[in-house]
């Protein structure tokens, strides 16, 4: 089973990506997570993605690209996975295609959540990226680049939609009743 899920930062993606990844057993596979890990050990990569993450800013493509390339490459990915985060561009959906195939995805979560919302819990977390001039250019990121991919998606029939407010374990139950 391989998973996407998409929706605005703030909508909780990672967190319902671990819970739904350990019920299915898969892993969960983060570009975000898997970049803040390289910035925490102060990887070659990890001096690279430093300053553009505290933007706010995307990761070059051909970076994220390669990363998750190997990621997904490794042998706990060949049963599936969830993908989360990734892919964020047309030309990131564009280079997974070449890989897995334009029908390789089974389903594509979307995360509904209204923005008041997103805005309280980005800032209630205190990351570092989570300040009000990042959030500001992360929404705006969003807008532009990744909303897009969600039309490109439903056009392929991937789609589900789920109602990411309430409980975090009512969301979770939500999203297995639909790609299940
Ligand atoms: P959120 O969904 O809350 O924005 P993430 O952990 O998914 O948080 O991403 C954090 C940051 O990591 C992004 O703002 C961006 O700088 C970088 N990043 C993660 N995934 C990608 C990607 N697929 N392409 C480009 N940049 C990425």
């Amino acid at each position: 089973m391989r998973l996407l899920f998409i929706g605005p930062p703030g909508a909780g993606k990672g967190t319902q990506a671990g819970k739904v990844a350990a019920r299915l057993g898969i892993p969960h596979i983060s570009t975000g997570d898997m970049f803040r890990d390289h910035v925490a050990r102060g990887t070659d990569l990890g001096r690279k993605v430093e300053a553009i993450m505290a933007a706010g800013d995307y990761v070059p493509d051909e970076v994220t690209v390669a990363m998750l390339v190997e990621r997904i490459g490794q042998d706990d990915a060949a049963t599936g996975y969830i993908l989360d985060g990734f892919p964020r561009t047309a030309a990131q959906v564009k280079s997974l295609d070449g890989i897995i195939g334009a029908h390789g995805l089974d389903q594509v979560v979307v995360f509904e959540v209204d923005e008041d919302e997103l805005t309280e819990r980005l800032l209630s977390r205190g990351r570092t990226d989570d300040t009000e001039e990042t959030i500001r250019n992360r929404f705006r990121m969003y807008q532009e680049q990744t909303q897009p991919l969600i039309d490109l998606y439903a056009d392929r029939g991937l789609t589900v939609a789920v109602d990411g407010m309430g409980d975090v374990e009512e969301v979770t139950e939500r999203i297995l009743e639909v790609v299940s």
